[in-house]
Formats: structure tokens, C-alpha cells, sequence
């Protein structure tokens, strides 16, 4: 990685400013779910570049809960431990989504209190009082969808143009769904979401709340080339996103993949890898400063 003296020590992100690097890309690499293969696989590849990471993850999750003294040591080297709520609640279409867990139950109340939960527990393991948030699935929305949108869901039409339409046109009859990003605005200095091609990659985020991730999710060594080289030419602020890492999950990057992607990283000058959270913080006190 190329770092100046003020980011000589990965352990002090909080130290990094632009104040040398005005011009540079910087990527943040960003890794959901708090998978076994992130301590064992992903944060040794990213430290042997001299590299940290994010790494969402939700307390309540039990891989995260089973290895949480790793985590901690995993904090202490660098790595920033992102919130990613306590239970990871997803859509009830999902197979993995129980009752208890489905996000037609919540409302902004309960979404808070989980919020602050999780905030609390990963002070108590971290001792820090700033991290990113990442929405778990990219949906921020939770509540009781209308009927055309749960028969669609059932249906398995929920990833279609049929649905963009009746989103567009407010044809979801019925609708209690809330968009939850002003919570999220309020206990999160930044938040990162899902997807955007790598063409559509803006210079800088729109809403720091609101940040789109770059898939790294079977990505291929060319479709991450090409997404760094568009970073570089933009002076972007690029973060990828990844779950499985050679596997541990359905969604995966492969091994050469990511190799691949931090070799180029660790050669390229003009980019700086940091931590999501610092990420951000440095782009704010740029733009301040203009
Ligand atoms: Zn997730």
C-alpha cells in the first residue's frame, strides 16, 4: 500500500488525512456477514499488503459470536468491526428469513433499539464510538410491503423490471413500507449500500449514507481491473464489496480474484486503502477544506 508517513501506522486511521494525497483514489475493501473466512482468509491476504478492512457484521450472528476474542484482536490490529444490525433481518421471501427476523415486522422504533444494540456491543468489544453501518441486503426499507409487491415477491418476480415498474408508478397498494436511511443519518457518521457498475462509479459519493458499493461478489480479475482503473481515472472513492472469500458463503469471490486485486493495490501509487469509516472521513474533511 502506498502510504505517506501520516498513514505509516495501519493501527491509527483515525491520524490519516488528505492533506498529502489530495489527488488519490482511495478504496475501501468491505467484507458483510462476519464470516469464518474473513478472519482466516481475507484479513491475512489484506495484511500482507499492509492492508485493513471493513468488516460488517451483526453480534447476534453466531460464527461472529463464536470467534468474537479473534474480532477484538482483529479490531486491535486495524480492521474496522462495522455495524450490520444485531440479526441481520432480511425480505420473509428469502428462505434464511424467520418470523422473528422478517423485515415486514419491523418498524423504525424496534430498527433503532436493534441499531443501538449492536453499536454497543461492538463498543464493549472495540472501545470505539465511530463506525460505518452497512445495510444488510443493500434494502433500506423495512415494514409491511403492499399486496402487488408480496404477490410479486411470492411469485419470485421480486428482482424484476415488473417490480421497478410498480415501485416507480407507486402501485404497491397498501404499502407500509419506510425507508429507514434518516435512522441511519443520525447514529452513523457514514453507510455503505449495494451495487453500482463500475461506469456509473461517481467521483464522490452523492449521500454518505447512501454509498454504492462496487460488487466483488464473482467478480472476474477483468471486471475488477477494469472498476479499478475506472476509480483511478476518476480520482474516485471505489469500495468494493464482498461476502465469501474462495467460499463460506453463496455469494463469493475467488481466491485468484482478490489476490489479484490487492497485488494491484499494493503497486498502484495513487491509491490509498483505508478502512470504510476513514474512507469517508478523509473525503469530508476534503470537501470542508474546499
Ligand atoms: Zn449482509
Amino acid at each position: 500500500m502506498p502510504v505517506g508517513p501520516a498513514s505509516a501506522d495501519p493501527r491509527l486511521p483515525e491520524h490519516v488525512t488528505m492533506t498529502e494525497h489530495a489527488a488519490q483514489t482511495l478504496v475501501s475493501l468491505t467484507f458483510d456477514d462476519g464470516l469464518d473466512v474473513h478472519l482466516d482468509v481475507a484479513m491475512p491476504m489484506l495484511e500482507a499488503h499492509g492492508m485493513r478492512g471493513t468488516f460488517y457484521v451483526s453480534p447476534g450472528a453466531e460464527p461472529f459470536a463464536k470467534r468474537s476474542g479473534e474480532w477484538i484482536a482483529a479490531a486491535q490490529r486495524g480492521h474496522e468491526l462495522g455495524n450490520h444490525t444485531v440479526f441481520h433481518p432480511g425480505v420473509s421471501s428469502k428462505p434464511w428469513v424467520t418470523e422473528g427476523i422478517a423485515l415486514d415486522t419491523y418498524n423504525l422504533d424496534r430498527m433503532r433499539i436493534e441499531l443501538l444494540a449492536a453499536d454497543r456491543i461492538l463498543h464493549m468489544l472495540d472501545g470505539r464510538t465511530s463506525r460505518s453501518f452497512a445495510f444488510p441486503c443493500s434494502n433500506p426499507n423495512l415494514g409491511r410491503p403492499g399486496l402487488p409487491r408480496r404477490i410479486l415477491a411470492k411469485m419470485g418476480l421480486d428482482r424484476t423490471r415488473l417490480m421497478g415498474f410498480v415501485d416507480r408508478h407507486n402501485l404497491d397498494v397498501g404499502s407500509r413500507l419506510v425507508d429507514y436511511t434518516p435512522l441511519v443519518r443520525e447514529i452513523f457518521p457514514s453507510a455503505r449500500c449495494g451495487g453500482v457498475a463500475a461506469v456509473d462509479l461517481p467521483a464522490r459519493p452523492g449521500d454518505w449514507h447512501r454509498v454504492r458499493g462496487i460488487d466483488g461478489d464473482g467478480a472476474t480479475i477483468a471486471a475488477l481491473d477494469e472498476a479499478l482503473d475506472m476509480a483511478i481515472e476518476r480520482k474516485a472513492f471505489a469500495a468494493f464489496v464482498f461476502h465469501g472469500v474462495g467460499g463460506g458463503h453463496h455469494l463469493s469471490v475467488g481466491l485468484d480474484v482478490l489476490d489479484h486485486l490487492l497485488r494491484r493495490l499494493s503497486g498502484e501509487q495513487s491509491v490509498q486503502v483505508l478502512p470504510f469509516v476513514d474512507a469517508v472521513r478523509v473525503l469530508q474533511q476534503e470537501t470542508n477544506h474546499h
